[in-house]
């Protein structure tokens, strides 16, 4: 059997996770389940650079605890904190490069809502992304219907719509809304010890 047949199948599902939520984990047990992942692993970006400038971003070390606890022990989900180590600006194709060097017999998929693949082509190193992975896309509502350039191949995986963002949730601290339901109870927990987004900035 070639390294490529036995290799493990990984899903990199990159996010400033800011917190993470149910949006997300739904779409990481859904893609796994779809692609026969192995393991989704949720990576923390240590600095987003599409994110550097527009608002203040909770510590990596923060959004690290709360993947944590979003992921819990649901099976083959796992947070990584591969690009908080490497720190600096955070790009995918570090990422992957990594992983491969790890692991050269792994088959990567990286996994996107619609909206994060819609910037896709703006990408650091894009084609090196393209070359070692395979681009997996979720709709996302409110986003639009997923378009990437002619000749990209692309996998679009169908899991629940849910109309959940971090943002929102950001502002939901601040101004007292309710989190249940939207947040895993640990997520929930870990954002009221920290005393997170208590002060409402602008988004
Ligand atoms: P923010 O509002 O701060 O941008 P976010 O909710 O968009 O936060 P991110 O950490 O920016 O979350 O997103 C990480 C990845 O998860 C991206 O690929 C994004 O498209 C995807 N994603 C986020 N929310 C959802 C959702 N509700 N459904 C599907 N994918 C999602
Ligand atoms: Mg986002």
């Amino acid at each position: 059997m070639s390294a490529a047949a036995s290799g493990e199948r990984l899903g990199v599902f990159g996010g400033t996770f800011d917190p993470p939520h149910v949006g997300h984990l739904v779409t990481a047990v859904n893609a796994r389940h779809e692609l026969r992942l192995d393991r989704v692993l949720l990576v923390v970006n240590n600095r987003p650079w599409q994110k550097v400038g527009t608002r203040e971003i909770s510590s990596a070390e923060d959004r690290l605890a709360m993947v944590e606890a979003a992921v819990g022990d649901v099976e083959g989900l796992e947070a990584s904190r591969l690009e908080i180590d490497r720190g600096g600006v955070s790009y995918t194709a570090d990422t992957l490069t990594r992983l491969r060097a790890e692991e050269p017999g792994v088959e990567l998929s990286v996994i996107l809502g619609s909206d994060a693949a819609a910037g896709l082509p703006t990408w650091e190193r894009v084609e090196e992304v393209r070359s070692l992975a395979t681009i997996v896309v979720v709709e996302r509502p409110g986003s639009e219907e997923c378009r990437l350039p002619d000749g990209w191949s692309w996998v679009r995986v169908e899991v629940p719509r849910l109309e959940v963002s971090s943002t929102d949730l950001r502002a939901r601290v601040a101004d007292g809304r309710p989190l249940d339901y939207l947040l895993p109870p640990g997520v929930i927990e870990t954002i009221e010890r920290r005393g997170l987004y208590r002060e409402r900035v602008a988004t």
